[in-house]
């Protein structure tokens, strides 16, 4: 099963993605953390992308749906777990087509939501954990913005589906 978790920044994705990596086998594809390993790689992709991700704005489609596309077809069997991706419709778009290309199917999208506040606190607290530098209370706020400007059109995107 190939499935898409949805949902604002701190809501559990990547937290539920890891349990079916544990428990299913499934294989975790997340964009923020290919992201996050280009930019400490110090790749010139890296290096472009740092600064619209400290801000907390959506880095290019372009990027993320070739970042995506070259994970899966490196993998032969599915099992995929889409974890902060797609984040637009052009990207989601982008994911029919990869997975169409590589005789794949999604079989669910999964929305994941907490309340703001309680989305924010998390965040907070993951940042005083874990020292990720997007976990500060200005660019959280920027964060769940985009969520619900950029991303939140996809429930009904794939719920049509
Ligand atoms: P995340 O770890 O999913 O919260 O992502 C961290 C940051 O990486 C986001 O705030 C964006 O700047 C960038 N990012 C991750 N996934 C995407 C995506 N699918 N599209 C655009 N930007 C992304």
């Amino acid at each position: 099963m190939n499935i898409i978790l949805l949902g604002p920044p701190g809501a559990g994705k990547g937290t539920q993605a890891r349990h079916l990596v544990e428990k299913r086998n499934m294989i975790q594809l997340s964009t923020g953390d290919m992201l996050r390993e280009a930019k400490d790689s110090g790749s010139e992709m890296g290096n472009r992308v740092a600064e619209v991700m400290a801000r907390g704005d959506l880095v290019t489609d372009d990027i993320v749906i070739g970042l995506i596309k070259e994970k899966i077809s490196g993998e032969k069997q599915g099992g995929f777990i889409f974890d902060g991706f797609p984040r637009t419709l052009n990207q989601a778009n982008g994911l029919e087509k990869i997975m169409g290309s590589f005789k794949h199917s999604l079989e669910r999208a999964i929305s994941l939501y907490a309340d703001e506040d309680a989305l924010v606190d998390r965040l907070i607290k993951r940042g005083e954990d874990s020292g990720r530098s997007d976990d500060t209370s200005n660019i959280i706020r920027n964060r769940q913005k985009i969520y619900w400007q950029q991303t939140a059109p996809l429930l009904d995107f794939y719920e049509e589906r």
